[in-house]
């Protein structure tokens, strides 16, 4: 069960602030909430933080795995 996700992108390290592809520090603009079928169970989600850049490269990533996702806003403008 070790592949991409695991190893690289996120370094297993908590969501910061900042974009969560690798050597991105953009502000993160997006969160995103997905979950691999095969190794998590029930309801629990992990979450990535993208740039208005990687957004959608960090979802056609899951997607192209037919993970479950969700994208939202991280922040309302008012
Ligand atoms: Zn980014």
């Amino acid at each position: 069960m070790t592949d991409l996700i695991g190893m690289g992108l996120l370094g297993g390290a908590l969501p910061r602030e900042a974009c969560s592809r690798a050597a991105c520090s953009a502000d993160a603009r997006w969160r995103i909430d997905w979950r691999n079928p095969r190794i998590h169970t029930g309801e629990r989600f992990k979450t990535w933080l993208a740039c208005d850049e990687h957004v959608d490269y960090l979802r056609d990533f899951l997607a192209a795995r037919e993970f479950p996702l969700t994208v939202s806003a991280l922040e309302d403008a008012s």
